[in-house]
């Protein structure tokens, strides 16, 4: 399926350096097949460690003490350079130059790297952005036709203008009336926005968790889509996907949402249980009081599971599968009990494996039921390798 791998791209692509067409093609072929993307994150990794060493200058007398052991030997350091093996550097009397030269190559290196990204974010450091109505402003300063987006710069709407933002070749973000936002980073590895309140509607054609959106409860990390997230004055917020896959997280709680599906999150709490938009008004209130509202005396737990059980469709397992590591002891088993008689698990998978959450059975479970909904066609690899870390960050968290 993938015939042309990507891999020799990479280096450009991370530093910006391809055309608007041949990232994308980059981007899309990284969404979709799994080898590239893993080389891609040790790309990533690599950047990230390289930005994060201290600039500090070897000591003059490390050089000195290198040079002098070098010497000992009687040869001028520059004969021993043209040596064509290195089988001498494991010689005990060269251990410690040699691992100092080591030392110094890869410091070098590293910081060929963070140039080259620093120079990456110096011209690529602001983002365009465009008046779409009124006058938004940036700072204080209002937004006539076009403006600039700098790190740790708001962009604030009042309740008559809107925006439109370019998140680098990567993507635009509509911001709504009454908005503020902020640029807090945008690099080839992260590219970053914090909303504190309003709305934006972001569609981004990047490869997964490049754009993060940070909202005082949870952080929404794009999988390759389109969606909407909004935050109200109390800091819960709202994501609400029309196209691919988003995840939001809080520490270690994940809820991952497909397109067509909408979550919510607390302050504190982090993203409550994904659900369906078209499933029953009954089904989302209960939900939203097994998920944020544990202590209201208003209600009691056993009939409000019952509510959403009830309620639940067959499309609807999807906010199941996603309850069961929610839930303990007899919840657990009532909603297991409820999934199977509306998507029957596939073979292996045990009623005695999925109560200990087993990991691989919940992953097939998981499958079956993606691939009997409507509007969730087929699980790209990136969302299947997320939902694996999402088990096992529940794993720890119980
Ligand atoms: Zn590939």
């Amino acid at each position: 399926m993938f015939r042309t791998h990507v891999n020799n791209q990479f280096s450009a692509y991370c530093h910006e350096e391809l055309s608007a067409g041949e990232t994308r093609k980059v981007a899309e072929h990284l969404i979709g097949c799994t080898r590239c993307r893993k080389e891609f994150e040790e790309v990533k990794l690599g950047i990230k460690l390289a930005e994060q060493l201290p600039l500090v200058s070897a000591p003059d007398s490390l050089w000195q003490e290198v040079e002098m052991l070098l010497d000992q030997d009687g040869h001028p350091v520059n004969e021993r350079r043209s040596w064509s093996g290195i089988s001498f550097l494991i010689q005990p009397r060269f251990a410690i130059p040699a691992f100092a030269v080591l030392m110094g190559v890869a410091f070098i290196i590293a910081l060929s790297l963070r140039d080259r990204s620093e120079g990456t974010r110096l011209t690529g450091a602001s983002w365009d952005v465009s008046r779409l109505d009124g006058a938004p402003q940036i700072g204080s300063i209002s937004v006539n036709d076009k403006g600039k987006l700098g790190i740790g710069q708001w962009l604030e709407t009042d309740a008559n203008s809107r925006a439109q933002i370019e998140v680098g070749n990567i993507g635009q973000v509509e911001i709504d009336p009454g908005t503020r936002v902020r640029l807090v980073e945008t690099k080839p590895t992260e590219h970053r926005l914090e909303l504190a309140r309003g709305r934006l509607s972001a569609r981004i054609s990047a490869p997964p968790r490049l754009f993060f959106v940070d909202t005082p409860s949870a952080v929404a990390e794009d999988l390759g889509c389109a969606y909407t997230l909004e935050v109200n004055d109390q800091g819960d917020s709202l994501l609400r996907v029309t196209l691919g896959w988003v995840s939001l997280h809080l520490r270690d709680r994940e809820s991952v949402v497909p397109a067509g599906a909408a979550c919510a999150t607390r302050p504190g709490l982090g993203p409550g249980t994904p659900y369906f938009e078209d499933s029953s008004e009954m089904f989302r209130k209960a939900l939203t009081k097994l998920d944020f509202e544990p202590n209201d005396p208003s209600w009691s737990r056993t009939p409000t599971l019952d509510l959403v059980l009830n309620e639940a469709r067959p499309r609807d397992t999807f906010t199941l599968w996603h309850l069961l590591s929610r839930v303990n002891g007899s919840d657990r088993a009532r909603v297991y009990g409820r999934m199977a008689a509306l998507v029957p698990p596939p073979e292996g998978v045990t009623r005695d494996g999925v109560l200990r959450l087993d990991q691989n059975m919940l992953n097939l479970w998981r499958e079956k039921i993606d691939s009997e909904c409507d509007s969730v066609n087929s699980v790209p690899a990136v969302v299947r390798d997320v939902l694996g870390r999402t088990r096992s960050g529940i794993h720890r968290r119980l």
